[in-house]
């Protein structure tokens, strides 16, 4: 088996370590004998969404985001129809306020790529901490850091997860991200995959079903660095419960 991973803009969304999401997708699927490929796509380069598996949109600042925004209308159909289709996406931060409709900042109306109805809207004061969430999709709580000046309003989709600890989408509505399809949208970045294995592996067997059918798994890996890390952030905040802003 082999899943092809497009990695989106790596030379403009590139925050925070985004990037090892990709590492981590990679390292999981070869730990269990299936082959990857990752294909960076630089801005302005043509995108063939027929050949890929995976696709990660990371973050970026606002300027960076504006740059991206016009080559996002390039791409605008062929993304959506992928989407729909079901192909698998993870979009961090500013690649999930992309995936929407629009994100309207103090200075520049940045226009999305609309795939999920949810609108972005900067504020002056940024959301700055560690996160945690719980997710229906998982057992484990999910772990993060999220830094953003928007604050995302996700209409009638379904949150990723509740916020345990820290501040999410808004800051004010106790819930983070979006998960349409399969398609994952947060903002928590960290790297958000190598602390949540749950997560990688989540998006990793709906690629490989969706490529090779239902009944493909994956097999179990030991993760007790992982589950360290998770549990250390989540013992750290676990008597804070929940820091919403008062505002
Ligand atoms: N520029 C966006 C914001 O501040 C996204 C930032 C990010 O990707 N960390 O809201």
């Amino acid at each position: 088996m082999k899943l092809t991973i497009g990695h989106l803009y790596p030379d403009l969304l590139n925050l925070y370590g985004d990037r090892g999401n990709i590492q981590c997708f990679r390292k999981r699927l070869e730990w269990r004998g299936i082959e990857a490929e990752v294909i960076p796509f630089l801005s302005g380069d043509k995108i063939d969404f027929s050949k890929l598996d995976i696709v990660l949109l990371g973050g970026g600042s606002d300027r960076e985001q504006e740059l991206v925004c016009g080559y996002l209308k390039e791409i605008k159909a062929d993304f959506k129809n992928y989407v729909e289709q079901g192909g698998v996406v993870l979009a961090v931060c500013g690649g999930y306020q992309l995936l929407g409709k629009y994100y309207k900042t103090d200075k520049k109306m940045i226009e999305g790529l609309g795939i999920l109805n949810i609108t972005t809207e900067w504020e002056p004061e940024r959301l700055i901490r560690n996160i945690i969430l719980q997710s229906p999709l998982f057992s484990d709580p999910v772990v993060g850091f999220e830094n953003h000046g928007g604050r995302t309003y996700i209409n009638d989709h379904t949150p990723f997860g509740k916020v345990f600890f820290g501040l999410g989408n808004t800051g004010k509505s106790g819930y983070e991200g979006v998960v349409y399809k399969n398609v994952i949208a947060t903002y928590l970045h960290g790297p958000l995959l190598p602390k949540n294995p749950q997560v990688c592996d989540y998006l990793l067997e709906r690629a490989l079903q969706r490529k090779y059918g239902e009944n493909v798994s994956l097999s179990p890996l030991p993760d007790k660095l992982e589950h360290k890390a998770n549990s250390y952030i989540f013992d750290r905040y676990n008597d804070k419960k929940y820091v919403l802003q008062e505002t």
